[in-house]
């Protein structure tokens, strides 16, 4: 049953999204059990990985989630009152200018270099309260983090943090979809021995595919977001969570073509036999991959309908030649049960998480609760 619809559902929307909300909060109790060692946070960063951080981000805190994860402090602002008691991180770090806003809004810092400890400290000491941080070392990813000499400083003056609430150190692994990396151990070992160095404090190991990689990857709080939404978290293997997403289309026009005849820009695709080719709402405005080849497809009756020609802004082309039965005015589904958004990533050169976070805005979106 939709519980919330984002447009007007006039009937007259030509592209519709579907989001399945109970089927997000299915897969976090399914990383909870999994990840018996500890607790289990939403990322939810990038808007919920494209599905829309204002609802999704709330599904879950009702659900009894009470760690979230964003990577810029203003989709935290954005999202920060509908989360009471929850803690609601900030990935990016703390940026200069920004302590007062985090310190003001109750969010809390995850600090990666020295500097970012030591503006955080200076906020806890103007304010006379501790305030809460995630610590980061870096154990491979070379982004954000402590690096190594940075450790070896703070590990000789832990002193500096006592003004700070640590609530966990954390690290980001590199190649956790990938189990057999030999990169995986030599983060793990690497994140032991930061542990050890610094004051005692909980720990945060896993994203998704991290919580796949078995107990040793196991800490006080993991930090899946693709898995949430529906991303395989273990490729090559049968994905284990649930789809939360799905993109239907109606076919605005059908018309008939001789063999030889070209559709689309460039003439990139031209018909071999005389071809009905049905036109859909859907381009890389709305965050399908252009670089989508003719060699995808949609899906009508479960049946799969062959793209072709380029994908362009706002319309995509599709044969229907052996289809008789499709008019204008049907629907095909675009990303279902039977066509993933990790299909979808292989069939455009990318991944999914790519997939689910160019579904932009021009849909219509409906959540099932
Ligand atoms: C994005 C991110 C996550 C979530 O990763 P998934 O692979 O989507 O589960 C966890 N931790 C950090 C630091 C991240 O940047």
């Amino acid at each position: 049953m939709p519980i919330c619809t984002m447009m007007a559902m006039t009937g007259t929307e030509t592209s519709r999204l579907t989001i399945d909300l109970g089927a997000i909060v299915a897969n976090w109790q399914d990383l909870r059990d999994r990840h018996a060692s500890g607790e289990v946070a939403a990322v939810v960063k990038a808007d919920a990985y494209g599905l829309g951080a204002q609802i999704v981000a709330p599904a879950l805190h009702a659900a009894g989630c009470r760690h979230f994860f964003v990577a810029h402090l203003s989709e935290a602002l954005a999202i920060r009152p509908l989360l009471p008691g929850a803690m609601l991180a900030v990935l990016n770090g703390l940026a200069p200018g920004q302590a007062e806003v985090f310190a003001d809004r109750d969010i809390t810092a995850v600090l990666g270099s020295l500097p970012e400890i030591a503006r955080w400290v200076a906020e806890a000491q103007r304010l006379g309260r501790r305030l809460p941080a995630l610590l980061h070392v870096d154990t491979g990813m070379n982004r954000l983090g402590l690096d190594e000499t940075e450790l070896a400083t703070l590990a000789a003056d832990p002193e500096v943090l006592t003004n700070l609430d640590l609530l966990y150190l954390m690290t980001h692994l590199v190649s956790s979809e990938l189990p057999d990396d030999p990169i995986n151990q030599r983060q793990r070992a690497e994140f032991a021995a930061a542990c050890a160095a610094l004051p005692p404090m909980k720990r945060s190991l896993a994203n998704s595919s991290g919580i796949f990689l078995g107990p040793d990857f196991a800490s006080d709080l993991a930090r899946p977001g693709a898995a949430l939404y529906g991303i395989n978290p273990t490729p090559g293997l049968p994905n284990p969570m649930r789809q939360t997403v799905r993109l239907d289309i109606e076919i605005l026009q059908i018309r008939q073509i001789e063999q030889g005849d070209s559709v689309g820009y460039n003439a990139a695709w031209r018909a071999t036999r005389a071809s009905r080719i049905a036109t859909a709402p859907l381009g890389y405005a709305d965050g399908w991959p252009r670089s989508m080849a003719s060699c995808s497809h949609a899906i009508f009756d479960r049946r799969p309908v062959p793209l072709v020609g380029r994908v362009s802004m706002d319309l995509t082309t599709y044969d229907v030649t052996d289809f008789p039965e499709i008019m204008p005015g049907d629907w095909l589904t675009v990303i279902g049960p039977d066509r993933t958004p990790d299909d979808i990533a292989r069939d455009a050169g990318t991944n999914g998480y790519e997939v689910l976070t160019s579904l932009w805005s021009r849909y219509a979106r409906t959540y099932l609760a």
